[in-house]
């Protein structure tokens, strides 16, 4: 058989992708087949004329077919990209997303408008991968942070995480345990994005979903499984004038924005995500001694 350049491999690779429906063939192809030689995209497109090794074109073929059975890029590389940071992921947590840069960003603007405060104190709940506390930790070294899950795989991918991308190990504080079990004390900011899909939702989900941990996803009948009590909680867990932001579900917004009313929390604030649908919800709990 003829040896095929890196281009012509890409293009059959986008080509074989397109035809299964892949959305983003291009992309696709080329992190998978950059990962093998180790080049990023204007690497590849410089190489375009070299012949392809054998062994990497082995090891292409066998991407391709994890991706047509409907595994995510991200699992095949074992990582993703979220603001700039590699995280780390396994099957045990969900693969961090655009559109919880969102609660990144709406956290920022939050903790940024508290300007000189010395020392802020977040936490994450849900954390996952640790995508959200560690990217806030990078991005505002002086928070002080911490995050906490139910899965305690997830919780050892996220220490791993933290150790690698901020350098040292006790940047963040990880506690294990279901929501608010095992927090003590309050905090300035406490930011999550919990599991919302409704559970009949679920085997709708695109493939590469349906494969992310179930824990990571189901929120009950409605979705709001994990949003109630949290919403519910977090008032003890604030200091005066703290806030709470939650990632959801567009269509939830509604419903969670009377549990934030009912709550006792003002200034409530939806932040929209990159295609312009409500994603992000917070509120501010106010001092009691006024
Ligand atoms: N945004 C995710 C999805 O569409 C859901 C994430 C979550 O439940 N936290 O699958």
């Amino acid at each position: 058989m003829e040896g095929l350049t890196i281009g012509e491999a890409l293009t059959q690779g986008t080509t074989l992708l397109r035809s299964a429906g892949i959305d983003t063939p291009a992309l696709d192809a080329s992190l998978l087949l950059g990962e093998i030689l180790r080049l990023d995209r204007a690497g590849l497109i410089l190489a375009d004329q070299t012949p392809l090794p054998p062994e990497a074109r082995g090891l292409f073929d066998k991407s391709l077919k994890r991706r047509l059975s409907g595994e995510s890029v991200a699992w095949i590389l074992g990582r993703r990209e979220f603001r700039g940071l590699e995280f780390a992921v396994s099957p045990e947590v969900l693969v961090p997303r655009p559109d919880t840069e969102i609660l990144v960003e709406a956290a920022l603007e939050f903790i940024d408008a508290r300007g000189a405060s010395p020392q802020l104190t977040l936490l994450d709940l849900c954390t996952g991968s640790g995508a959200v506390a560690i990217s806030l930790k990078h991005e505002r070294p002086g928070l002080r942070v911490s995050a906490s899950d139910i899965s305690p795989p997830a919780l050892d991918l996220a220490r791993k995480n933290a150790r690698r991308l901020l350098g040292r190990s006790d940047g963040i504080n990880f506690l294990p345990g279901s929501l608010f079990a095992g927090i003590s004390g309050s905090f300035d900011l406490i930011v999550s994005n919990p599991p919302y899909v409704p559970s009949a939702l679920l085997e709708t989900l695109a493939p590469e979903v349906r494969r992310e941990p179930r824990i990571a996803l189901d929120g009950g009948p409605d979705g709001l499984d994990l949003i109630r009590p949290i919403i519910a909680g977090a008032p003890e867990h604030l200091l005066p004038g703290g806030v709470l932001l939650l990632e959801a579900d567009p269509g939830q917004m509604p419903a969670i924005t009377a549990l934030f009313t009912q709550g006792g929390y003002g200034n409530i604030r939806v932040f929209q995500d990159l295609s312009g649908q409500d994603r992000v919800v917070g509120g501010i709990i106010r001092g009691t001694n006024t």
